[in-house]
């Protein structure tokens, strides 16, 4: 038995040789939704699937998947012009319907005479989900943006008055009109206006294609092109765009992936159970 695993131990540490990379370090839940932080002290260059990854110069880096992400993806390194492919899993899961009623019907169903605003505000929000800024906050611990009961979570399968809409991207944390709403990560305010369906809505950038959106606000404290210190005011819940009482949405995008804050590595919350 000893023998056993004396060898064992030897086949692990000569395989992580071969490897050369064994000094990889790899932080988050590999789940759908999962934004994962990497480092690689002396990495030259990285890749998820085929999507380039910016490197800090200390080799960390950061990727995420989706809602609905297939299983099997990977990860590409090169240091000292080695190259080292590891493969990674992410677990799927199970999404709650949420039923959604007493909306305003123009929330549902927009007017033809808004369908222009609609499309203008998408391509806003795509434009600035675009920044690919140096900033390094997204490799600190986050905090949550508001204190308040989580009203709603990622990936639920929503029905807006009965009828099937997309799925939900955010953490809702329900709260009356004014409650302060605070700057989960350092960063730099990217956006700060007035859209159909989010209402008042910021977004901050916390580096490495990493940012957060805070929807339905009812005030903002800052503006676009502010930097803002993790803890610091950014604005107040509100009811304003497609809701039905306050309360803010927070999400998290890595480039153009819709990811859980719930899971930013390091995050304390306590979600309710599923129903
Ligand atoms: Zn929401």
């Amino acid at each position: 038995m000893k023998v056993w695993v004396k060898a064992l131990s030897l086949l692990v540490s000569l395989s992580a040789s071969v490897s050369a990379f064994d000094d990889l370090t790899l932080e988050g839940q590999f789940t759908q939704g999962g934004l994962i932080r990497g480092q690689l002290p002396g990495v030259s260059k990285a890749w998820f699937n085929d999507t380039p990854l910016p490197v800090s110069a200390d080799g960390r880096f950061v990727f995420g998947v989706g809602r609905d992400a297939p299983a099997n993806h990977e990860l590409h390194l090169e240091r000292d012009g080695k190259k080292v492919t590891k493969s990674l899993q992410f677990s799927p899961r199970q999404y709650d319907i949420q039923r959604v009623n007493g909306v305003a019907q123009k929330y549902v169903t927009p007017p033809s005479d808004v369908t222009e605003r609609i499309r203008r505000d998408n391509q806003k929000v795509r434009i600035v989900r675009t920044t690919q800024s140096a900033l390094p906050y997204i490799f600190t611990t986050p905090i949550m943006p508001a204190a308040g009961r989580i009203s709603g979570v990622y990936g639920s399968q929503r029905i807006f008055n009965g009828e099937p809409r997309n799925p939900h991207y955010g953490l809702d944390v329900a709260a009356p009109t004014g409650t302060p709403v605070i700057a989960p990560l350092s960063g730099t305010v990217l956006l700060a206006d007035d859209l159909y369906y989010s209402g008042l809505t910021l977004i901050i950038d916390h580096g490495f294609g990493v940012s957060s959106t805070f929807m339905h606000l009812d005030s903002f404290t800052v503006q676009e092109g502010a930097k803002v210190v993790q803890g610091d005011q950014i604005g107040t819940i509100g009811a304003t765009g497609r809701v039905t009482g306050p309360h803010l949405d927070w999400r998290i995008n890595w480039q153009q992936e819709r990811l859980d804050p719930a899971l930013l590595p390091g995050l304390a919350i306590t979600l309710p159970k599923a129903k």
